[in-house]
């Protein structure tokens, strides 16, 4: 037990009294009181395999690639962008999201040591890349889908990984009816799988505590996810901050595998 609070201000004043070393106990406190963990991710999951996010310095969004300067990231992404100028987008997605060979980095792997042990009870992630599966996670909620699967927009036809990526049509074309293969990853402009969002939101109401890692936290929805967290305990991980930093009872602005690493 981490500590007895007779107030939801007493707690707050402890957590924000603690050092560094002290943080790192508290964690570690929380993780053995807690019995429903939930892990909240996002893109800063993956940089330390190689992917680079979108928002921080090295991000895609500060790429500057003269193919594609005169569009804005988010239209690169989008379904106007999809449907309007698919070559475009195809190009981009090829050059910037083909996660086929990249491993999953120490965080990824931890988080699927946690599940098995039965201290997580699952993860919901804006990464479209499988690692958290590559990693051995079950339980995994990709509210933005995978960029591993694809499927025809007509006869709804499904590929595997390699379909987009190892066309040679500058559009994919599907062999049965001709038409458009897209990766099966929510754009800029789409609505989030129903399926995935809804398991999301149990997970998260059911959970009692929720971390969230590796996100700025600036796509709506997954602000809006956090916002359904009702727990005892809410623990950021993220390098950069983020804006639900004042509800949060311990934020820790570092590499998000070290700090799961040094949970024991
Ligand atoms: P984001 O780029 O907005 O934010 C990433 C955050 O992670 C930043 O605040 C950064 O400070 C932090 N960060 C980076 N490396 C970190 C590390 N090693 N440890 C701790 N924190 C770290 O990304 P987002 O919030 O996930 O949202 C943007 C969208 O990016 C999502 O919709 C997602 O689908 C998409 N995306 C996915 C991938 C992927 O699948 N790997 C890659 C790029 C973008």
């Amino acid at each position: 037990m981490i500590k007895e609070f007779i107030s939801q201000r007493a707690k707050e004043k402890y957590f924000r009294s603690l050092n560094e070393e002290q943080k790192k106990n508290a964690l570690n406190n929380i993780f053995d009181e807690c019995s429903h963990i939930v892990f909240l991710g996002g893109a800063g999951v993956s940089t330390e395999s190689g992917i680079p996010d979108f928002r921080s310095k090295n991000g895609l969004y500060r790429k500057r690639d003269k193919k594609f300067a005169r569009y804005r990231p988010e239209y690169l992404l989008s379904s106007d962008c999809l449907y309007q100028n698919p070559k475009v987008f195809f190009d981009y997605f090829r050059s910037n999201l083909d996660c086929r060979n990249v491993q999953p980095n120490a965080a990824h792997k931890k988080l699927a040591e946690m599940e098995q042990k039965g201290k997580l009870d699952g993860i919901i992630t804006q990464n479209i890349d499988g690692l958290h599966q590559k990693a051995g996670s079950r339980n995994v909620q990709e509210i933005h889908g995978s960029a591993l699967r694809s499927h025809c927009v007509i006869c709804r036809k499904e590929y595997g990984p390699d379909f987009i990526f190892e066309s040679r049509d500058p559009v994919p074309v599907c062999p049965e009816c001709g038409k458009m293969v897209r990766p099966e990853v929510t754009l800029y402009g789409e609505i989030l799988p129903d399926e995935a969002y809804g398991n999301a939101i149990h997970l998260i109401q059911d959970a009692d505590c929720l971390i969230i890692g590796g996100t700025s936290l600036e796509v709506g929805t997954a602000a809006g996810l956090a916002h359904q967290f009702h727990g005892k305990y809410l623990v950021i991980i993220n390098k950069g901050k983020t804006k639900m930093e004042g509800k949060a009872d311990l934020v820790f602005h570092e590499s998000i595998s070290k700090v799961l690493c040094e949970i024991e």
